[in-house]
């Protein structure tokens, strides 16, 4: 018996996966389609040339944007080249970690600082 559970919904929408994902973080196809940058400016990606490589833009520019991060619904992502040359894009962890460690330093601020500053 096996003690591991399979991630059985994508991370942002909570649709189901339908098919067993190589990528547990990579967010379907629909999210995948509302990417934006920082300032919400809706982005594209696509293999840089028919090798494979990442390349992202603006979907309203053709402007290459230089950077792997992008939102989807204000959630930090990340894409990239998959294994295939697909394009994948992933739930930022590094975002979750550091959100885990603000709390985590506010709560050590707050116990170290009982007059503690706004
Ligand atoms: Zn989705």
């Amino acid at each position: 018996m096996s003690a591991d559970r399979a991630k059985t919904n994508y991370p942002i929408c909570g649709e189901p996966i339908s098919q067993n994902p190589r990528y547990p973080n990579a967010v379907c196809g629909r999210c995948a389609g509302l990417a934006t940058d920082e300032t919400g400016r809706r982005l594209g990606f696509a293999n840089e040339n028919p090798s494979g490589g990442f390349v992202a833009y603006y979907l309203d520019t053709d402007e290459t944007h230089d950077s792997h991060m992008c939102f989807v619904n204000g959630i930090r992502c990340w894409a990239d080249e998959a294994r295939f040359g697909e394009i994948v894009i992933q739930v930022d962890n590094a975002a979750e970690r550091e959100k885990t460690r603000d709390a985590e330093q506010a709560a050590w601020t707050a116990t170290n600082q009982p007059r503690g500053r706004g």
